[in-house]
């Protein structure tokens, strides 16, 4: 089965453009023009990957990317012609995979595509002792039972699995798990901590995945 690609851009020659060079690698591409019809269209169709105009009628890619990653990881590539954009693009907060400048060549962008989605898919059959991320449903399961995991305690599981055994204060853990960090404090990311430890532990008593480093963070060890 071909994997699915949603390109959002609201000039018809450069959507055209992009979907043709996506199909001829085999990729299934779909075209939307319309900021509003995004995050409708992406709960119903699920695509593997998306790429996204910055500048849209209706809603522009910023606040599209906020909003998906409300409920999905789904890889987002984002395009855009204004150079200056690109700090807060790739800004934590936005949470997009890649980036893309206009003018591209559609060769670059289609190999942009499979270097994300690569990515993606290592990430996603991350494992450790039963555990398994399924990062584009923000669903964690162990030994095949669902942890039942929150937004915010998968993304925390997620990112300290990401680089097993680094260890991570809690100021970088805010800083890559919450969207806006000036409304949380230290004592949040140790209560997520402690109910992400709680729910692994409820399945698996011996799991010890995170570990806490006396006076720095938290470190994953599959
Ligand atoms: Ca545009």
């Amino acid at each position: 089965m071909s994997e699915k690609i949603l390109i959002v851009e609201d000039e018809p020659k450069l959507a055209d453009l992009l979907r043709d060079y996506l199909k001829a690698s085999r990729f299934d591409a779909s075209i939307l023009a319309d900021g509003r019809d995004v995050v409708g269209w992406v709960k119903e169709h699920k695509p593997d990957l998306m790429l996204l105009d910055l500048m849209l009628p209706g809603m522009d890619g910023m606040d599209i990317c906020k909003e998906i990653r409300t409920f999905s990881r789904l890889p987002i590539i984002m395009v855009t012609a204004r150079i200056e954009e690109i700090d807060r693009v790739l800004g934590l907060e936005l949470g997009a995979d890649d980036y893309v400048c206009k003018p591209f060549s559609p060769r670059e962008v289609v190999a942009r595509v499979k270097a994300v989605l690569r990515r993606f898919h290592d990430g996603q059959t991350l494992q450790a002792k039963g555990l398994v991320l399924d990062a584009h449903r923000y669903r964690a399961t162990l030994h095949g039972k669902d942890l039942d995991l929150t937004a915010v305690e998968f993304r925390l599981l997620q990112f300290l699995a990401e680089q097993a055994g680094r260890i991570y204060g809690r100021q970088q853990i805010m800083g890559n798990i919450y969207h806006d960090e000036r409304f949380v404090s230290d004592r949040t990311v140790d209560s997520h901590i402690k109910k992400l430890r709680r729910k692994i532990e409820s399945i698996d008593p011996e799991a010890d995945f995170i570990q806490s480093v006396y006076g720095v963070g938290y470190k994953f060890e599959p």
